[in-house]
């Protein structure tokens, strides 16, 4: 190295090359916040938006977007996304590598830093928060910072954060939800409720202390959410939380309600919105008139909807995660003032806990299919797309596979004649599938699965796992962020991921003109507590 590159590296690092590289802290723990660094909510927002106003300061040209989609695939790995685009090329009958899923070809592409505010790997709700109110959070949190504290009711007073639904409903702007989970579990939640603990879904699941101190179930808070001009559509599953424990599933007699305050909520939202359409399966769903004007509320299933390797074997029908988008755009392009619509693909991370790659592949292809319809259905002269995941997942990809090696098969490397492939083995001569993971239920007990019995390319496999978790782990690594339209060229380099807030809330100045207007004088937007009472 020359003199003047270390000095230039001195100066921004205090390293010194060939000097004793020193470690924080006597007992060499390293400090959790940097020294002179406090953090803060207040601090991650104003970084966050200092962030992309410089950006956008050094690019005079950006013109405003009018609609913004932000598109979440829960779980969604870079490996996800590798091991996709070769399964949708491999279905059409290509080798695969060289495909692309539609996303893939977003000319801006980020890499998000996902953890939490107290924890190294994140959970969906912390990272959601993160992207909803530009401010990161703790694991558990639903749209309150990290003042709070996880299950208690009382810490939320003074915590709960604006989210970009609030702002997109206060500025007039059409808005939509569109999820194939419940739509009361972390990712879709921590747009309109505010709550200390995502499991919070029903009243049932409130602990009486909660309760108590005057904090609603995550349902209840979708049904009466009054923010503007409200929320217009809302598609996913999770019926149950809306229905009383003594009422009869109408997909599913054999199951009931999950609430204990017996309001059925289904119904509290039809008398809300005489206007709107509640449906429940896709033949209600495909009747819904084109040309009237009213909220839709969708819940399709009591609990998530179906993967879609199963949708079609659904009991009541229904729509995917494409038709969804859909309908939510054709309703919300409506809106002069523009919109705002989140699309989770929220799935793949179930099947990746489960250790079952398929259904987290055909799953992502799915989500790809929406985005195609989204880009279909919108000009990206005036719409920003931005799709991401919340957090990474514990499959791996590897095995010096052949090009083209069935991407749910075994690794068969070619061999070096070029003749043909042997199967790449393990110390005792036995071979490995291409995709595995790190932690869960695959797990073998030390044994190795013997495939002469075991097919892995069989849609409800399990794929081996190295440790033993009953639902495998998410990962820590960063997540991609593409993206697409007006602003999307703030969205480069490592970022934050409460960063995507901020270039969506910049990107589009009515939604910003909100966030100013509720500013406190720390910067930060505020609302009223949706506590009755604020304790001292
Ligand atoms: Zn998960």
């Amino acid at each position: 190295m020359n003199t003047i590159a270390a000095v230039a590296i001195a100066a921004f690092t205090g390293f010194v090359p060939g000097s004793a590289i020193s470690i924080a802290g006597a007992n060499n723990t390293p400090d959790v916040h940097p020294p002179g660094k406090q953090e803060s909510p207040e601090a991650w927002y104003r970084d966050g938006g200092q962030l992309i106003a410089r950006r956008l300061a050094g690019r005079e040209a950006i013109k405003p977007a009018r609609n913004v989609i932000l598109f979440v695939g829960d779980g969604m790995s870079l490996a996800t996304v590798a091991a996709a685009r070769i399964l949708e090329g491999q279905l059409r009958g290509e080798a695969g590598e060289e495909n692309s899923l539609v996303f893939e070809t977003f000319p801006n592409l980020a890499l998000a830093k996902t953890y939490n505010t107290n924890q190294q790997t994140p959970d969906s709700a912390g990272t959601m928060t993160a992207m909803t109110t530009g401010v990161k959070s703790f694991a558990g949190a639903i749209a309150v910072d990290q003042r709070a504290q996880r299950g208690n009711c009382a810490s939320i007073a003074g915590s709960e954060r604006v989210t970009l639904l609030d702002l997109a409903a206060l500025a007039d702007l059409g808005t939509g939800l569109v999820t194939t989970t419940r739509i009361t579990h972390a990712t879709p939640a921590a747009l309109y409720a505010r709550s200390p603990d995502r499991s919070w879904e029903t009243d049932s699941g409130l602990p009486p202390t909660a309760r108590d101190a005057g904090c609603h179930d995550i349902a209840r808070q979708l049904i009466e959410y009054d923010r503007g001009r409200g929320l217009d559509i809302a598609l996913g599953g999770g019926r149950r939380a809306f229905l009383p424990n003594q009422t009869d599933d109408p997909e599913y007699p054999e199951l009931r309600g999950h609430r204990s305050d017996g309001r059925d909520l289904t119904a509290e939202w039809q008398e809300r919105h005489p206007d709107g359409h509640y449906v429940w399966n896709e033949s209600q769903f495909k009747s819904i008139p084109a040309d009237s004007d009213g909220p839709v509320l969708g819940l399709f299933d009591p609990s998530h909807m179906q993967y879609e390797h199963d949708r079609s074997d659904d009991e009541g029908g229904e729509p995917s995660l494409a038709d969804m988008t859909r309908l939510a755009i054709e309703r919300l392009a409506r809106n002069e003032q523009g919109f705002f619509l989140m699309v989770e693909g929220g799935r793949i991370d179930h099947a990746h806990h489960a250790n079952n790659a398929w259904r987290g592949l055909t799953d992502t292809i799915a989500f790809a299919r929406a985005v195609e319809t989204a880009l279909e259905l919108t000009d990206p002269a005036d719409t920003l797309i931005v799709v991401t995941a919340d957090h990474s997942h514990a499959l791996t990809f590897s095995g010096y596979g052949q090009r083209g090696n069935p991407i749910a098969g075994l690794a068969m490397r070619p061999t070096d004649d070029g003749e043909g492939t042997e199967p790449l083995a393990d110390n005792e001569g036995r071979p490995l599938t291409i995709l595995g993971y790190a932690t869960g239920p695959g797990y073998r007990g030390g044994n190795r699965p013997d495939f002469e019995t075991e097919d892995p390319t069989q849609p409800s496999y399990r794929q081996e796992s190295a440790v033993y978790l009953w639902s495998a782990s998410h990962t820590a690594e960063d997540v991609p962020v593409y993206s697409t339209g007006p602003g999307a060229e703030t969205l480069t380099g490592v970022i934050e991921q409460n960063v995507i807030y901020h270039a969506l809330l910049q990107a589009v100045p009515a939604l910003q003109t909100k966030a100013q207007e509720l500013s406190n004088d720390q910067g930060l937007p505020v609302l009223e507590s949706i506590l009755p009472t604020r304790p001292d």
